[in-house]
């Protein structure tokens, strides 16, 4: 009887609440201009209607610090200028409240109009670009959200300059200026191309229609009509994976930058936008293109729709944190060189040099030691592109997630083969994961169908697939730094992994500053190095070692005159004085890790390697 009574008082005083519950929807209107290119600044106005109900008396424009693809802080209100506000022509009281947020006052006012500058020219999928030949924008570095109305449907109309042509992945008519949303995720989740001179092939696979939209900044080479037949080879490899994909079109925007500078691959919903600092008519530009698209497409499916659960709807005053970018993107980092390879663009020696070369990566890594995938997860903050107005240890403490994930993937594609006897793989966990946490999961958030799972989630679909329990896997490779069981991995296809010294073995932990090319200024030394222990820091000019001056193409040569355990005088320049300090060479740091053939592999290893290798 209590607790109705209770209940019953809840009810009652539950209506009171509705200020600080969800508003009612706002009409959002955004317009984007772009009259005068050569300025790179682009003019964005956003309307605001909103209910005769609303009560608060103020709208807050806020600017994102990141978008979804790239988890540093990019902090886009750096680039907003010549904001106002105003309702019928007049102009509206606004205040700068944070580092982020416009506030306006409505005055009493149902309609109100924000307008603002972006300064944009970088050619990128995080930042947007206007200049002379085009504009590029992906969203979130363009369009301010409504603080808490992101839910909320959004329009959108594009004003080009005469003669230049828009499109992007959810154009549905070439001479196409306005959009609809359902809410501002999606807005932003959409790469834009206005320019005169991009060009558009389509292709079919299975009824579904993909668009290859090229801009060449440079020489096409007559090459044009080959790219886009090997583009479909890639999404022919990846359909006959996942099956057939939930979206009737999707759109490639290529850029071939021509500036030997801007590079970039970055995954949407409907679209990818790939950045190419070379031409087209360059066989390494064209060759990076295609193994870009590889990876970008399968994030169509892995990270877009199937994510990790933190992936959407955002937050976007803070950076996400999620421990599964090591699947998101380290198994997208796999299968796009995996389905490079099924598509028929490296052979099979190719594809096991390439996987090699990652286990070199992080086996050399001093961080590999330190760090987890999942830790590594957590950091993408600091890792991703991010800049450091502090200098950091990361060298030493960070670990990628791309390449770390694409070896957790290796080896669990190999074990699940080996355990099952060649009847699963990894395909059949990325494609139940998919099933259960996307197609058949319902929506959890007006963000996108599906809810995301948890590594716990994603784990148990790793032992119902393997047949076994993952629990301890997970706990030792993914949440831990034990090394990962290559022989184990590699020898159920007949394999092994071969590790020898390199050419050069020893570097003594010296690492040049990347950023002075002028000097032999040290960056920051490996740790528990032997130059470390001699005594040589960060911000040190190496002049010497044994007597022979040094330069940045010579220094390892040099070093290299040394072996183990011998002890060799280095001179070095430290705040205007000459100093010389010994070093004493410690094991070999450099090694060479190649996938060989294993002597005496059984029909059945050597049957499950063909399978895995010709892609069934
Ligand atoms: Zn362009
Ligand atoms: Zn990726």
């Amino acid at each position: 009887m209590i607790h109705l009574l209770f209940a019953l008082v809840l009810t009652l005083i539950a209506p009171l609440q509705t200020p600080t519950q969800p508003q009612s929807q706002y009409a959002l209107s955004y317009r984007l201009a772009m009259p005068r290119p050569a300025t790179h600044l682009f003019e964005v106005t956003i309307e605001v209607t909103v209910p005769a109900s609303e009560s608060t008396g103020l709208i807050d424009f806020q600017m994102p610090k990141w978008q979804p693809g790239r988890y540093s802080i990019a902090d886009f209100a750096a680039n907003v200028q010549e904001f106002s506000a105003r309702s019928q022509n007049r102009a509206l009281t606004w205040t700068k409240i944070d580092d982020q947020t416009w506030r306006v006052q409505r005055q009493g006012n149902r309609t109100v109009t924000a307008f603002y500058k972006v300064f944009g020219n970088d050619l990128s999928g995080t930042y947007a670009q206007l200049d002379a030949g085009h504009a590029s924008y992906t969203g979130g570095e363009m369009f301010m959200y409504v603080a808490g109305h992101k839910p909320d449907p959004v329009e959108l109309h594009i004003d080009a300059p005469a003669d230049w042509r828009v499109i992007n992945g959810r154009t549905v008519r070439p001479d196409q200026r306005d959009w609809k949303y359902p809410n501002y995720e999606i807005l932003i989740d959409n790469p834009t191309e206005v320019g005169p001179d991009w060009t558009v092939d389509d292709f079919n696979v299975d009824g579904k229609t993909y668009h290859v939209v090229v801009h060449s900044r440079g020489d096409e080479g007559g090459r044009r009509s080959a790219f886009v037949r090997d583009v479909e080879k890639i999404v022919r490899a990846e359909v006959r994976m996942w099956g057939p994909p939930e979206f009737d079109s999707y759109t490639f925007l290529f850029h071939f930058a021509a500036d030997d500078r801007s590079s970039d691959g970055m995954e949407h919903l409907m679209s990818t936008h790939i950045i190419e600092p070379g031409i087209l008519a360059d066989r390494n530009a064209y060759n990076g293109a295609v193994s870009t698209a590889a990876h970008e497409f399968f994030h169509a499916w892995n990270v877009k729709r199937l994510r990790p659960i933190e992936l959407g709807p955002w937050d976007w005053t803070k950076p996400v944190a999620t421990r599964g970018l090591w699947i998101g993107e380290g198994f997208t980092q796999y299968y796009g060189i995996v389905m490079y390879h099924r598509a028929g663009f490296e052979d099979d020696a190719g594809f096991l040099r390439s996987l090699a070369d990652t286990i070199e990566t992080i086996e050399t890594s001093p961080a590999n030691k330190l760090m987890s995938a999942e830790a590594s997860s957590m950091s993408a903050p600091f890792i991703d592109a991010a800049l450091h107005r502090q200098r950091t240890n990361l060298q030493n403490t960070s670990l990628s997630y791309y390449l770390k994930g694409e070896l957790i993937a290796l080896n669990l594609d190999l074990l699940i083969r080996g355990w099952t006897r060649g009847q699963r793989s990894l395909d059949d966990v990325m494609r139940r994961a998919y099933d259960e946490f996307y197609v058949k999961s319902p929506n959890a958030s007006y963000y996108l169908k599906g809810r995301g799972y948890s590594i716990e989630d994603f784990a148990r679909v790793v032992s119902e697939v393997a047949g076994r329990d993952m629990t301890d896997w997970f706990a030792k490779y993914v949440r831990g730094v034990d090394p990962l069981p290559y022989d184990e991995a590699l020898a159920t296809v007949g394999l092994r992994l071969a590790k020898s010294p390199a050419s050069q073995p020893y570097t003594a932990g010296i690492l040049i500053d990347r950023e002075d090319r002028q000097s032999m200024r040290l960056g920051v030394l490996r740790s528990d190095s032997p130059a470390e222990r001699a005594g040589l820091q960060q911000g040190d000019t190496l002049l010497s070692i044994g007597g022979t001056n040094v330069t940045r193409e010579n220094w390892m040569s040099v070093l290299n005159r040394y072996k183990q355990g011998d002890r060799g005088p280095v001179t070095i320049r430290r705040l205007r004085k000459t100093m010389e300090l010994s070093i004493e060479l410690g094991t070999p740091e450099q090694f060479d890790y190649r996938i060989e053939d294993l002597p005496n592999a059984t029909p059945q290893m050597k049957m499950l390697r063909s399978v895995w290798l010709s892609a069934r």
